[in-house]
C-alpha cells in the first residue's frame, strides 16, 4: 500500500530541504531526504527520484547544476525537466548553419555539445 504526494507538497518539503542545507550535492539524496520528510506526514507516500527533479526544476528557488559525462547516445529531452530540446545553430562566416549544442526551452538547461549525458545533479538554493 503507498500514497502519491502532490505536487505542492513535494514542492515545499524540496524548498525546505534547501532553506536548511543550501546545497544538496545529488539526486539521490535529494530524494531520500525529500521522502523523509515527507514520510512524516504519511509514512505510506511514494515518490521517484525524477520526479523530484522535474519538480525541483519548477521551482523558481531552486537551481539544478548538471554535471555531464561523455556519452554514444544523442539527447532528445532535456535531463533536468525531460521537456523536447531545440537545436541551437550558429552561422559560420559563409552564412552556413551548424548546431553547436542543444537548449530546454520550459527549463533554459543548455548543453553545449551533442553527446552529453548527466553524470550527477546537484541542487542549489537561488539565494
Ligand atoms: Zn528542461
Amino acid at each position: 500500500m503507498y500514497k502519491i504526494p502532490g505536487e505542492e507538497e513535494i514542492g515545499s518539503a524540496i524548498t525546505k530541504i534547501l532553506e536548511k542545507y543550501r546545497e544538496v550535492e545529488s539526486q539521490k539524496l535529494l530524494h531520500s531526504l525529500v521522502l523523509k520528510k515527507l514520510k512524516e506526514q504519511n509514512q505510506y507516500y511514494m515518490l521517484s527520484e525524477d520526479r523530484v527533479r522535474k519538480i525541483a526544476s519548477r521551482l523558481p528557488a531552486v537551481r539544478i547544476f548538471v554535471e555531464k559525462r561523455k556519452t554514444d547516445r544523442e539527447a532528445k529531452k532535456c535531463y533536468v525537466c525531460g521537456s523536447e530540446l531545440e537545436v541551437l545553430k550558429v552561422k559560420d562566416l559563409y552564412g552556413n548553419e551548424a548546431a553547436v549544442g542543444k537548449k530546454c526551452r520550459v527549463c533554459g538547461f543548455k548543453m553545449d555539445r551533442k553527446n552529453l549525458m548527466p553524470r550527477k545533479y546537484v541542487f542549489l538554493k537561488r539565494s
